[in-house]
């Protein structure tokens, strides 16, 4: 997707502070965060959500299983972590690019707002 900003972060377009990248996937820090530690992990393949019939089980398993790996590298094995997947309006999502947040680095409150 030409307009899509987390397309373009996939292809270097645009810089992000990255701490993963494969092939398929690409975990950056957000640039505005709601924790210590939080990353976003995203497809490089433009998928717009959870909705998205390329959000396919594979796709989707490949990406969870890349967060216990993350959580470790990251340092939120110990204390604990979390993750999230806004889907759609009132889920509060704002970018229409699938994307896993992991949050950590202090004690999360729930329900969130
Ligand atoms: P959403 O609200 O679940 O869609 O999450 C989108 C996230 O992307 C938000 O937490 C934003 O702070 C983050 N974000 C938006 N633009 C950028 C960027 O250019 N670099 C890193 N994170 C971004």
């Amino acid at each position: 997707m030409a307009d899509c900003i987390f397309c373009k972060i996939a292809k270097h377009e645009l810089g992000s502070d990255s701490v993963y990248e494969d092939n398929e996937f690409l975990a950056f820090r957000d640039v505005n965060p709601a924790a210590p530690t939080h990353v976003l992990l995203i497809p490089k393949k433009h998928v717009s959500s959870l909705l998205d019939e390329g959000a396919e089980q594979k796709l989707l398993g490949k990406m969870m299983a890349l967060v216990p790996r993350l959580a470790k590298e990251l340092g939120l094995a110990d204390d604990g972590f979390r993750v999230v997947i806004n889907t759609g309006q009132e889920g509060g999502q704002t970018v229409d690019h699938l994307h896993i947040h992991i949050l950590g680095g202090r004690a999360l409150q729930w329900p969130p707002g």
